[in-house]
């Protein structure tokens, strides 16, 4: 992903639909502050958005932030319903996957599908090594000992580095996934990685998405329909008994429901 610039004569310069102004006029040149005054306006922003749909906080994420406006995604079902809606306000919204090697092959097609149904590329972002010079190097899976460290070497420090110069990125999480997530505003500061965070979900319920995935008939991954209610790297991912909760399959074993995405 080629981080675009800002000037008038910017061929990615977009334009909002609905006032014709280019959009991401208020947004600062690369890095953003998190000053107070940004700060404070954040946080009006966010408690004017607690009403709004998911689609009305989309529209204003892409008309306050692009071309500075990015998404991170793993294909759940959050995030294809986030790139369903992307795809008919803001199409050109560059998207991206964290591929660790570790993906499932079902994860790895749905991206194929997201090309063909919506014409959108998600672009994978790679650690610096493969799968194989990890583990040679590691004398054998990091993810068996301590998935932390595989976690933070195939993920998070990929994800800070695709972060860089972004001013704002689209998280899928709903507040009624985890305690830790109860608290994420609509609009906040990302303080780990430096950007503003906007979850347009994250009043949804887990019933909303999936009404929303059946009318619209959004592709999703089909470990969903065999019992992986979250669906992560392969080999930190079981499925779930009835009962258990959402993400009891991610890191089973482990004292682990998080990979530190998006805890602070
Ligand atoms: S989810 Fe598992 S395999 Fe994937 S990066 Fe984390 S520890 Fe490694």
């Amino acid at each position: 992903m080629t981080q675009p610039k800002s000037t008038s004569s910017n061929p990615l310069q977009l334009y909002s639909l609905d006032s014709g102004e280019p959009r991401g006029a208020l947004a600062a040149e690369p890095p953003l502050e998190p000053s107070e005054a940004l700060l404070a306006e954040l946080q009006r922003d966010s408690e004017s958005l607690e009403k709004a749909t998911p689609q009305e906080i989309l529209k204003w994420a892409v008309d306050r932030f692009a071309p500075h406006f990015t998404m991170a995604t793993a294909f759940g079902p959050e995030g294809m319903t986030i790139i369903h809606m992307l795809a008919e306000i803001a199409p050109q919204t560059p998207i991206f996957n964290l591929e660790t090697g570790y993906q499932f092959a079902e994860t790895l097609e749905l991206r194929e599908t997201v090309k063909k149904r919506y014409g959108i590329e998600v672009e994978y972002k790679y650690p610096e090594t493969t799968v194989a010079q990890y583990e040679a190097a590691n004398g054998g899976p990091v993810y068996k000992t301590d998935p932390n460290r595989c976690c933070f070497d195939r993920k998070l420090s990929v994800l800070h580095a695709a972060a860089k110069g972004w001013h704002a990125w689209a998280s899928a999480i709903r507040r009624d996934q985890s305690p830790d997530r109860a608290k994420a505003p609509i609009v906040g500061w990302d303080r780990k990685f430096e950007l503003v965070k906007i979850s347009p979900l994250a009043n949804w319920t887990k019933k909303e998405v999936w009404s929303l995935i059946a009318a619209e008939k959004i592709p999703y991954n089909p470990l969903h329909d065999q019992g992986y209610p979250s669906v992560g790297c392969q080999p930190c991912t079981r499925s779930v008994l009835a009962g258990e909760d959402e993400r009891a399959g991610r890191w089973s074993g482990f004292q682990k429901t998080e990979c530190g995405l998006h805890s602070s």
